[in-house]
């Protein structure tokens, strides 16, 4: 999906192809599709931060006498920005599976577009929720 396979080359992050060389899906499918994955990357960073916190107390312990709560917030902080890149493509591979799911038969059926004339559209959108309100 993404052009440059190393997601910590920088300025390469998110440089993609406009559609899959697979199947020919278009990955941007409308203007600014890509503005829900700062939901995606919130919620990732936040199940990350509990996995590290998580991890923190059973592996260095907690204690309200010293400074060992901050410690975790630091390099948690740290651990967040090294996984960004990782977390920007992530984000999106989630965010576009809400809307295009794997097909096997993808070489028969057509590419998954969004539709602005049809009612169609809107309904689909509401039905899947959180990850379709955008
Ligand atoms: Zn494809």
């Amino acid at each position: 999906m993404f052009s440059q396979p190393n997601p910590w080359k920088f300025g390469k992050i998110l440089t993609m192809p406009d559609t899959c060389p697979e199947c020919g899906q278009p990955f941007e499918m409308e203007v600014g599709f890509w503005y829900g994955t700062g939901y995606v990357s919130y919620g990732l960073s936040f199940f990350l931060s509990v996995a590290t916190f998580v991890a923190w107390w059973m592996l260095i312990g907690l204690s309200t006498e010293d400074n060992r709560f901050f410690w975790w917030m630091g390099l948690n902080a740290v651990f967040l920005v090294v996984m960004q890149p990782w977390l920007m493509r992530l984000s999106r591979v989630v965010w576009i599976y809400f809307f295009v799911t794997y097909d096997a038969d993808y070489k028969q059926t057509a590419v998954k577009k969004f539709d602005y004339e049809t009612e169609s559209y809107y309904r689909a959108k509401s039905q899947e929720g959180e990850g379709g309100t955008q």
